[in-house]
């Protein structure tokens, strides 16, 4: 059987104008992955899930919003799709034009985007354009071009994005029967954690299916919603959540408290280490997706948040694969031996 995109499965509950082209590439659908080892490593007595949006197909949550927004733009009629992007929206944006047959140009910050996504846009083939300076710069050049020449934007601004980007809080209501305790996940421009509240409040208002209580959790080094401030040169190793000025900001902080739950900021060395346990359980993400369960980890560990007898679920927004350098800089020097037992043989018997 054909597996339906997020605009076949969840259309009804869309609010989506009629002229939207319904594009899919199967997106969505993503699996909720049990993670008890890693549960019991922060104390036990919960449940713990990720929900893997690293599987989507080009390999991160995106795809949720840009099947939406260029399905709108198309449908109204625009040839050409542009945003700025960190590298995630990118390729997303790319894939989805490709799809439409229109062309997609994407703003990238120069040096700042990760192989994998850089690859991917310039594979689903999109006019890439490095600009010279931050995030925030790219997004105020996109909003100037959009004013100026009839191309459609697709950024976080974009409203439908959030739109498709809910059906994720909805698949994980229909997957446990109800909305989980806590949701930590992982925020840079903030339009993924107002997603999924908008979605569970949809659904709890049509099925009274439960809210969860949001934890947001933004890299140290690029943590305007914790500080109360822009920051001008946002830094972290979790390049998807380098925003120095988000989007929509306003929406998270008040999604955040309205669920009873934070938004916070944790290192990059407890991003990394988050990575690194993750994959430990068979599951590889890139590091900005790792941030949610380290913000998650921080908060059991200090007792600000008791997870005994709970059910959260953390979001890990995108695949390993974009990322690789990360992993390969720090594997440092691999062996090399002759092809033979006894050079092998210590390796064999190492732990
Ligand atoms: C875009 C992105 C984020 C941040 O999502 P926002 O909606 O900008 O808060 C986190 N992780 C990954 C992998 C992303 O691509």
């Amino acid at each position: 059987m054909l597996r339906p995109g997020v605009l076949q499965r969840y259309w009804d509950w869309l609010d989506l104008p009629e002229h939207t082209v319904r594009l899919s590439l199967s997106e969505g659908s993503t699996p909720l992955i049990p993670m008890p080892r890693l549960a019991k490593d922060l104390g036990g007595g919960f449940d713990l899930y990720v929900k893997y949006e690293g599987l989507n197909p080009t390999g991160s949550f995106k795809d949720r919003g840009l099947v939406a927004a260029v399905g709108e733009a198309v449908g109204r009629g625009a040839r050409t799709v542009i945003c700025a992007s960190t590298g995630n929206t990118a390729a997303s944006s790319a894939a989805y034009a490709a799809r439409a047959g229109v062309r997609a140009v994407v703003l990238v910050p120069e040096g700042k985007i990760a192989l994998g996504k850089l690859a991917g846009a310039l594979a689903y083939g999109a006019t890439v354009v490095q600009i010279q300076g931050s995030f925030d710069h790219a997004l105020a050049l996109v909003r100037e071009a959009t004013q100026r020449y009839p191309i459609a934007l697709v950024n976080s601004i974009n409203p439908y994005r959030l739109q498709g980007q809910k059906t994720a809080a909805f698949e994980i209501v229909d997957a446990l029967g109800r909305a989980p305790d806590w949701l930590a996940i992982p925020v840079g421009n903030a339009g993924n954690i107002t997603a999924y509240w908008m979605g569970f409040k949809q659904y709890h208002a049509a099925k009274g299916s439960g809210l969860p209580q949001l934890l947001g959790v933004q890299a140290q080094g690029a943590a305007p919603l914790v500080l109360g401030h822009p920051v001008e040169h946002p830094e972290t190793v979790a390049t998807a959540i380098r925003i120095g000025r988000p989007a929509r900001g306003e929406e998270a902080l008040a999604a955040a408290r309205e669920s009873g739950g934070r938004i916070i900021a944790v290192p990059d060395d407890a991003i990394l280490a988050m990575q690194r346990a993750l994959a430990r359980e068979g599951v590889w993400v890139e590091p900005a997706s790792a941030a949610g369960l380290a913000g998650l980890a921080a908060e059991i560990e200090t007792g600000r948040l008791d997870p005994r007898g709970k059910t959260i679920v953390a979001v890990v927004t995108g695949h390993g694969l974009k990322d690789p350098d990360i992993i390969l800089r720090q594997a440092v020097d691999l062996p090399s031996i002759p092809p033979r037992l006894d050079a092998l043989h210590p390796y064999l018997l190492a732990d």
